[in-house]
């Protein structure tokens, strides 16, 4: 097992690392921004490096600060978390070179996965079922185009090989409309992923988000820890995620799962990543796998008593997955609600200094965050500044504890969404369970002010 890791992002995530370095007796080093210097999770690492000002383009997306902070700290291994470099084929691949373990899949299967087109030609081979549409990229000839689009049935939405959060795609309603939204579509994406391949996907309508998480070992052993439901998105952003997914089929999910494993089986992966689907009319379509450890994996943890995070570093270091496929159990249920510091219905940030954190507790209830009474929220990071997650026996039993978190919780000084999160719990078509990724947007709408 390794002696020393290197911790390369911030907030939460950095401390839930740090949490699971000690678990393991591995002693844990945070590198910092300018901007993040007097954060307890800073302090309470064993070591901590400056790797440059708040702009994350310069400390947390900076390649060779990150390396020579593990150099001279002796670190053996890099954990990226999510976001920042955790996707970075590029990175992962300057990690091994300096000769430092990085804690996720080789830089191959990122980027397999991180192009789009390449992602789900892997997929159609380990015969995960995907939305239908061009199998490549898309040709140059309209009339081919045009063609393929007919072949699947508008509303054809065009994507970005290269895309990701949520940019980089086109909605086409009408064949009149299709090449000119090809054309920019291409534009748009060589100016901003660099690459302006672009691929054709019938278009769903009222499709909700389902995930599957994946944990793999360097010994090709591969096992899924069952799915999650993260239909509640506002601009394609996920705010509250449960497991299991309410209202579908077992044997379905068993079934994509082990087609899940399978693939990470063809493509050698390793360590911890997720296979995000579209589900409609009782069919799963793969849309994108993240390679990394994902926001919302404690709800997995809840459910399955599996320290997602811990297994990421274990098999990192060549240890084989101390569990099979056979001895993982789902018991219960989960929810996680995503604490952003934002206007709750207007989404505007709402950086600045805490004046009061009270987290809530009791059975059931882990709070994963970084903030305290006095901390400051900088302006330069993502508005997320924690999650609380409840697990229950029963899906209203989940329901009602994290009611009770959220009352709990006291947070002053910034806004957050946590009045959003209240009225959600208490909505007769959340509680029924099932809502789809358009719900959220609409509920809004409905609840303007
Ligand atoms: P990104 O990497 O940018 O997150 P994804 O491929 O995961 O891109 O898609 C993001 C979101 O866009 C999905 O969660 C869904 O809301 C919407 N979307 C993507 N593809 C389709 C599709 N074929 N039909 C309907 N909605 C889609």
């Amino acid at each position: 097992m390794f002696k020393k890791i290197l911790i390369a992002n911030r907030g939460e995530i950095a401390l839930r690392i740090q949490r699971a370095c000690r678990e393991l007796g591995i002693k844990a080093v945070m590198v910092y921004s300018e901007a993040d210097r007097d954060a307890k999770y800073v302090k309470l690492a064993d070591e901590a490096v400056c790797i440059g000002p708040a702009q994350s383009t310069l400390s947390y997306l900076n390649m060779p600060a990150i390396i020579s902070a593990a150099e001279v700290t002796d670190a053996e291994a890099i954990h990226p978390g999510y976001g920042f470099l955790s996707e970075n084929a590029d990175f992962a691949e300057r990690v091994e070179k300096s000769g430092f373990q990085f804690i996720g899949p080789t830089p191959e299967s990122i980027r397999i996965m991180g192009d789009k087109v390449s992602a789900k030609q892997a997929m159609i081979r380990a015969g995960v079922p995907c939305v239908p549409g061009s199998e490549g990229e898309l040709p140059d000839d309209p009339v081919q185009i045009r063609r393929m689009a007919k072949a699947v049935g508008y509303p054809v939405i065009i994507k970005a090989a290269g895309g990701g959060g949520g940019r980089g795609m086109r909605v086409v309603h009408t064949e009149a409309a299709l090449i000119n939204a090809v054309a920019m579509t291409k534009a748009e994406a060589g100016a901003a992923f660099g690459n302006p391949a672009v691929y054709m996907e019938k278009f769903l309508q009222n499709p909700r988000h389902i995930e599957i998480q994946i944990l793999a070992d360097k010994h090709k052993n591969a096992v899924y820890l069952g799915e999650r439901d993260c239909s509640m998105q506002r601009r394609h952003q996920k705010i509250l995620e449960e497991a299991p997914a309410p209202g579908i089929n077992r044997k379905l999910i068993d079934r994509v799962g082990e087609r899940c494993v399978t693939a990470c089986k063809k493509i050698g992966y390793r360590g911890a990543g997720t296979f995000e689907f579209l589900y409609e009319d009782g069919e799963f379509y793969f849309i994108e796998m993240n390679t990394r450890v994902q926001v919302e994996h404690p709800v997995t943890e809840m459910v399955t008593g599996i320290d997602i995070v811990k297994t990421q570093i274990m098999v990192a270091a060549g240890e084989k997955l101390p569990f099979t496929q056979r001895q993982i159990e789902v018991r219960g249920h989960a929810i996680e609600c995503r604490i952003n510091a934002e206007d709750p219905y207007k989404f505007i940030p709402s950086p600045g200094r805490v004046t009061m954190w009270h987290a809530p507790g009791g059975p059931g209830v882990r709070v994963d965050s970084h903030v305290y009474t006095n901390y400051f929220v900088p302006p330069n990071y993502d508005s997320m500044v924690g999650k609380i997650i409840v697990h229950g026996d029963t899906r209203e039993q989940a329901m009602a504890r994290m009611r009770t978190a959220l009352a709990e919780t006291v947070v002053e000084g910034i806004n957050t969404n946590i009045p959003l999160h209240r009225e959600l719990l208490v909505d007769a078509k959340f509680m029924d369970g099932g809502t789809n990724i358009h719900y959220l947007e609409q509920w809004l709408e409905q609840h303007k002010r």
